[in-house]
């Protein structure tokens, strides 16, 4: 099984032409979603007593295993974001950390000996208290966010140390290495520690380090985009899921991963909140990713 800890939100999410408010969201969700479609996950989160059973149901529903998943008394972690123009560019515009600023992350037994786990954006004490749970895994990955690498660099860097790899953004990779070339960043950022470094670009692509090979690749161009919130976590599911289900970590493997993460994500940015990702079929990524391969051959 493939463990995810991470948050669960309601999100309200404003683009140049719509705003979907108090919608499902979090981390942790768009995760599940991308990775139940390469095999088994479980989630590791906390939600309030406001949170809808219903909401549970329908990850159940894509065979979701929430027993990770904490009821407490209290509001959901709720998340607001604004996208400019150019939809590359978003702002946060509130932020309640509510039951999620207390939580503390317990991986029910089975979840210990998984094998795969996806530390999601989170403090990195939290994410180490996951990492003390974990009985000999085969691969951790995590992500991080600026807000953590500037206000608890040593306890990152720490982190760091004990995973396989990170899944970060550009400007996480520049910070965290204090570099502004991507590539030597990237590079750097594995020198601390995780041998694996995805950098996520947005639209423009991401770029893979592995036993010091870097791969490029661009984005699935997509025409239209209606909301990218939770592309790179979708890329992450994608990733990880399919990584999961191929049981090795050769640059191969992760080169593929790549691709699958890419199509996952470039489907969730045609709808809103998990709304895509709802009825995605493994068909409709497998038909998309033979598509994007053609398009990359030269
Ligand atoms: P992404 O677009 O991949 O960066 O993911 C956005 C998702 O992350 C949204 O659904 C938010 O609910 C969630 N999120 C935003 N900020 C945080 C945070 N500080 N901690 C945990 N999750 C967050």
């Amino acid at each position: 099984m493939l463990v995810c800890v991470g948050s669960i939100a309601f999100d309200t999410v404003e683009t140049p032409d719509h705003v979907a408010e108090e919608v499902l969201g979090g981390s942790a969700n768009f995760f599940g979603f991308a990775a139940s479609l390469f095999g088994p996950v479980g989630l590791v989160g906390v939600v309030g007593d406001d949170f809808p059973e219903s909401h549970l149901d329908v990850l159940r529903s894509r065979g979701i295993d929430t027993a990770g998943v904490q009821r407490v008394p209290g509001r959901t972690f709720r998340w607001a974001g604004r996208y400019l123009d150019d939809m590359n560019v978003r702002e946060t515009t509130n932020l309640e950390l509510n039951v999620f600023g207390s939580f503390d992350p317990v991986l029910p037994e089975p979840y210990r000996t998984s094998g795969y786990c996806f530390l999601a954006n989170g403090s990195p004490a939290i994410q180490e208290r996951v990492l003390d749970q974990l009985h000999e895994p085969k691969l951790v990955l995590a992500d991080t966010m600026n807000h953590w690498i500037s206000g608890a660099r040593d306890e990152v860097l720490h982190l760091l140390r004990r995973v396989d790899g990170v899944i970060i953004n550009d400007e996480e990779a520049m910070m965290l290495a204090g570099r502004t070339n991507l590539v030597a960043a990237a590079r750097a950022v594995a020198r601390l520690g995780p041998g694996i470094v995805v950098v996520k670009k947005g639209a423009h692509g991401s770029l893979l380090v592995a036993e010091g090979g870097v791969f490029p690749l661009p984005a699935f161009p997509l025409e239209e985009v209606k909301d990218p919130t939770g592309a790179g976590d979708c890329f992450a599911g994608a990733f990880m899921g399919y990584v999961a289900r191929a049981g090795d970590r050769s640059v191969a493997t992760l080169r593929k991963a790549v691709l699958y993460g890419t199509v996952v994500a470039s489907f969730n940015c045609e709808a809103f909140s998990v709304d895509r990702l709802r009825t995605l079929t493994t068909a409709e990524v497998e038909e998309r990713a033979r598509q994007f391969a053609d398009l990359l051959r030269t």
